[in-house]
Order: structure tokens, then sequence, then C-alpha cells
């Protein structure tokens, strides 16, 4: 279903300047439809972020795929996501063949997903806490990926990410922020490219935004 859709979303997703042909598969396998609520189907496809309840969001598709392409992802790397939401990108990086564990703070969100990626024989631990304080049990991770917007780099996070391994994360204020994608050189040693003007739901916890 949505075949013809998802081709042109990949055509836009060329035409904003995504190149790596491999997230580009990955948008073409993963459909995006069935992480979305019934009555919004039909947008499944546009590149906008959509509601998902509870006041929280599908990131839209360009955003999705970059932040991916950002990961430099190459033979399957351990990835810890924060923020699992709808479940989307965790799929995209499950399709990448990627090890993947993912935090949510709502249980809701979380059990609903957890139910989908069963549904859908999707493999990924589903992690429900708080994932500013990371996931200290499986790490280190090559990749952090923080699909929410925070006040700051979480510091644990930045110690559960493995030496040479990569980190992208929004940080700023809770109407924009700057995309950080962050290399850690060595223990004390971090290499950090910055893009302006995106703009995510609020990163809510320990290391977050402290209130709703
Ligand atoms: N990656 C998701 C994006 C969902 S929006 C997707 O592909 O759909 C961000 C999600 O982060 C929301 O579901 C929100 O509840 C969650 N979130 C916010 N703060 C969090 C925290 N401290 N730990 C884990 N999840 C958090």
């Amino acid at each position: 279903m949505y075949e013809t859709e998802r081709q042109e979303l990949i055509k836009v997703l060329i035409g904003k300047g995504i190149t790596d042909e491999n997230v580009l598969k990955a948008f073409f396998r993963v459909e995006r439809h069935l992480f979305v609520p019934e009555i919004i189907k039909p947008h499944a496809y546009s590149d906008v972020a959509l509601p998902i309840g509870h006041e929280q969001t599908i990131s839209q598709p360009y955003t999705v795929a970059f932040m991916t392409q950002a990961l430099e992802l190459d033979e399957r790397c351990k990835i810890l996501e924060i923020g699992t939401g709808s479940g989307f990108q965790a799929a995209i990086l499950v399709d990448m063949g990627m090890k993947v564990y993912s935090i949510e703070r709502n249980y809701e969100i979380h059990q609903r997903t957890q139910k989908l990626f069963d549904d859908l024989g999707i493999r990924a631990a589903l992690i429900y806490g708080d994932g500013t304080i990371g996931w200290e049990e499986a790490a280190p991770y090559d990749r952090i990926i923080v699909t929410a917007g925070g006040p700051e780099v979480p510091k644990r996070l930045l110690k559960q990410l493995a030496v040479g391994g990569k980190m992208v994360i929004p940080v700023g204020d809770r109407n924009s922020q700057t995309m950080q994608i962050i290399t850690k050189i060595s223990e004390t040693e971090l290499l950090k490219k910055e893009i302006p003007n995106f703009k995510f739901v609020p990163l809510i916890g320990k290391e977050g935004w402290k209130n709703e």
C-alpha cells in the first residue's frame, strides 16, 4: 500500500539533500502509515510531523532521514534512541541492520509501540523510563540519537557513548533547537557540528526539562 506515495516522498528527501542510499532504501521499505493513527494515514507520506496522541508527534520524515544520515552508520552499530514515540525512527534503524535500544518516558506510548513492534515482528529492545539518564545496562553505544529537544546534552549519555561513536541531539529552548552532531574522539575530547532551526517536542527528565 501507498507505494507511489513512498516513492514521491523519497524524491522529496533527495531534493532536500539526503544522499545516503541505505537511508533512502530504508524509507522505501518501512511503511510510515503503519506508525500513525488510522485517521491520518492518508497524510503519512507528506513531509510533515504528525500527531500520535498524548501531545506527541512522529517526526517529519526529512528530520528522521537527516538524523539517520548524520549518524553515518556502517556495519551493525549498537544504537541507543531516546524518545521511542511511534517507533518509526527505531524501525528505520532496525531495517538498516542496526541493534536498537529505545527508551520512552510515556508508559502508554511505550506499551502501544511495543505491541506494534510485536505485531510487525520488528526486533528492538524498547525500554520504559527516563532516557536522559540513558540505559547503563547495555552501554557503551556506537551511536546515540535523541528525538526530543532538551536544554543541554545529558552528561550520562555522553558517558555511555563509545569512544569513536557519534551522537545526534537537538539542543536549545522549547521553541527551537540546534542539531548537534557530536563525535567522541576520546574520553575527554568531543568534536561538535551544529545545524540550526529544528523543532522537537520537549525532552523531559532528570537531565532535560523539568516539567511538561
Ligand atoms: N522517534 C520518535 C519521535 C517521537 S517524539 C518517532 O519516530 O516517532 C519524542 C518522544 O520522546 C515522545 O514520545 C516523548 O514522550 C518522548 N520523551 C520525552 N522526554 C523523554 C525522556 N526523558 N526519555 C524518554 N522519552 C522521552
